[in-house]
C-alpha cells in the first residue's frame, strides 16, 4: 500500500541537505532570496531591515509565507560581521543591497574580536530575527543561519587585493589570516545555532574567477574541515562563480550540502560530485530570475531537479529587482515527480 504523508518544509530541507528521503522536491535558498515586492508585501524595508531584528524577521518570513519556500533566512546581506567589527558601512537602499567596505586590518595578528560582538546592532539583528522566526515558524519551517566564512572575511577586513597577492608573495600571512579569522566564523555560526537556526551557510567566496582549485585545497580546504568539524551542525557551503575544478576538494570539505552556480551545469555537478555531497541551487540570477518568465524558471528548477540536485532555488543572492512571480515559479517544482533515484 503507498503510503501518503506530507512532510513538514523543515524536515523536507534538512532532508535534502542531508541526503535523505523526502516527498517532493525541497525548495529555497541559504543566501537572500529578497526582493522590492516583499519589503512592499511585508512592510519591512532595507536598509532598516538589516539592522532591526523585528523587521528583519519580518522581511525573511516572505520566503515562506510569500514564496512558497521550505526555509526562512534571517541574515539577507554578506556585511554583517565586517560591519560589527568596524568596518565603514554603507548599507544601501530598498533598491540596492550596496557592500561599501574599508578593510581595517592589515596584519593577522590586530584580529580581534570584542567581548560584545553579540551585543552590535548588525549582529544583535540577525540573533534577535533567528529567535522570533524560530518562535513563529520554527516547528514547521527551516531556519537558516548564515555565516561568512574567514576567506570572505579576509577580503572585507583585510582587503581583496591585498590579500590574494598574499596568497603568491606571503603564503604564511595569509594562513595565519584564516586561522584567526575562523575563530569569527565558528563564534557567530555557534550564536545563531544557539539562536535557534536549524542549520547554517558558510559562505566563503573562493571562486574560480579569483583563485585556482590548487589555492582551494592548499589554503582554504584545511579550515573548511576544521570548521565544519567545531560547528557540529548541518552545513551547506555557498561559493557563487564557476567551482567545478573544485568540487571533488569540497566533496572532502564536510559540508553536507554545496550552494552552487548555474555557471556549473547541474548534470556536471552532479556527475562530479557522485553523491558525495548534497547540492543546492542553481537557477541563473541575472538572465533567468530576472528577465526570464516564470515558465522558463520553472524550465531551469526541473533541469537541476531531474539532473539530481537535492534542493532547488537561485544560485545566489538574487537582485532585488526580481519579480516574485519567478521566484514563486521555483516552488512549482515541487509538484513535479521525483527523480528515480536522489543523488
Ligand atoms: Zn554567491
Amino acid at each position: 500500500m503507498e503510503t501518503v504523508y506530507r512532510m513538514t518544509p523543515k524536515r523536507r530541507f534538512l532532508a535534502g541537505i542531508l541526503g535523505g528521503r523526502v516527498d517532493q522536491a525541497p525548495v529555497g535558498s541559504v543566501t537572500s532570496v529578497v526582493n522590492v515586492e516583499q519589503m512592499e508585501a511585508t512592510g519591512a524595508f532595507f536598509p532598516d531591515a538589516h539592522l532591526a531584528g523585528r523587521a528583519m524577521a519580518q522581511l525573511a518570513a516572505g520566503a515562506h509565507t510569500i514564496l512558497g519556500y521550505d526555509a526562512i533566512l534571517p541574515y539577507a546581506s554578506v556585511s554583517a560581521e565586517a560591519a560589527a567589527l568596524g568596518c565603514a558601512m554603507d548599507w544601501g537602499d530598498r533598491e540596492n543591497m550596496r557592500v561599501s567596505l574599508a578593510p581595517i586590518w592589515s596584519d593577522p595578528e590586530q584580529v580581534e574580536i570584542p567581548a560584545d560582538f553579540s551585543e552590535r546592532a548588525p549582529i544583535r539583528a540577525i540573533l534577535d530575527a533567528t529567535r522570533i522566526l524560530r518562535a513563529q515558524y520554527g516547528d514547521r519551517v527551516a531556519i537558516v543561519g548564515k555565516v561568512m566564512g574567514p576567506w570572505t572575511l579576509a577580503y572585507h577586513l583585510h582587503g581583496i587585493q591585498d590579500f590574494l597577492s598574499e596568497t603568491l608573495t606571503d603564503p604564511e600571512r595569509v594562513r595565519r589570516f584564516l586561522d584567526a579569522l575562523q575563530e569569527i566564523t565558528v563564534l557567530f555560526g555557534r550564536a545563531q545555532i544557539e539562536a535557534g537556526a536549524d542549520l547554517l551557510c558558510v559562505a566563503d567566496h573562493a571562486t574560480g574567477d579569483l583563485i585556482s582549485a590548487a589555492m582551494y585545497r592548499e589554503f582554504l580546504l584545511p579550515h573548511h574541515q576544521q570548521i565544519t568539524q567545531r560547528l557540529g551542525c548541518p552545513t551547506v557551503l555557498h561559493i557563487c562563480g564557476n567551482t567545478l575544478d573544485r568540487l571533488d576538494d569540497i566533496c572532502h570539505s564536510g559540508f553536507d550540502c554545496f550552494h552552487f552556480d548555474s555557471r556549473v551545469d547541474a548534470k556536471d555537478a552532479t556527475e562530479r560530485v557522485a553523491g558525495r555531497i548534497s547540492l543546492m541551487g542553481n537557477v541563473n540570477n541575472p538572465e533567468v530570475l530576472l528577465h526570464g518568465t516564470p515558465d522558463e524558471v520553472l524550465a531551469q528548477a526541473r533541469y537541476a531537479q531531474q539532473a539530481g540536485v537535492r534542493v532547488i532555488g537561485p544560485e545566489c543572492a538574487i537582485p532585488l529587482a526580481t519579480p516574485t512571480a519567478n521566484l514563486r515559479a521555483i516552488a512549482r517544482v515541487a509538484a513535479e515527480p521525483l527523480p528515480a533515484a536522489g543523488g
